[in-house]
């Protein structure tokens, strides 16, 4: 019966690795999800505009900005608090990042330019 147990809990640990794969799958190929640009701004203001496919760096209000491999992400800040630092990269559509000291904000965006419609 022990090793009935053993099979058991493995079978769990299965169950539990496929979901996880399938949760993968779908949130890699989810339709529409995967941003094509950043948009970072100071201050309210847009001071870039980063294509996720080339890697690059910039610099904004104190705040570097790295995109590689498909994400954006902060890689150092002269912020106090660093939240921005250890943000997890962001590649999807509609995320952030936020830099409440330095007032910097990296949001991902997909498809069509935010710019031609933002004033309707
Ligand atoms: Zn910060």
């Amino acid at each position: 019966m022990k090793r009935f147990c053993l099979f058991g809990k493995w079978d769990l640990w299965l169950v539990a690795a496929a979901l996880a794969a399938a949760l993968g799958v779908y949130f890699i190929f989810l339709p529409g999800g995967a941003a094509e640009y950043v948009e970072v701004t100071l201050d309210g203001v847009e001071v870039a505009r980063l294509q996720l496919d080339r890697d690059t760096e910039i610099e904004a209000g104190g705040v570097t900005v790295a995109v590689s491999d498909g994400e954006v992400y902060v890689k150092c800040s002269d912020c106090p608090d660093k939240l921005c630092v250890d943000h997890s990269p962001v590649s999807r559509e509609g995320e952030s990042i936020v830099c409440l000291p330095n007032r910097v904000v990296i949001t991902a965006y997909s498809g069509e330019d935010p710019e031609v419609d933002a004033d309707t």
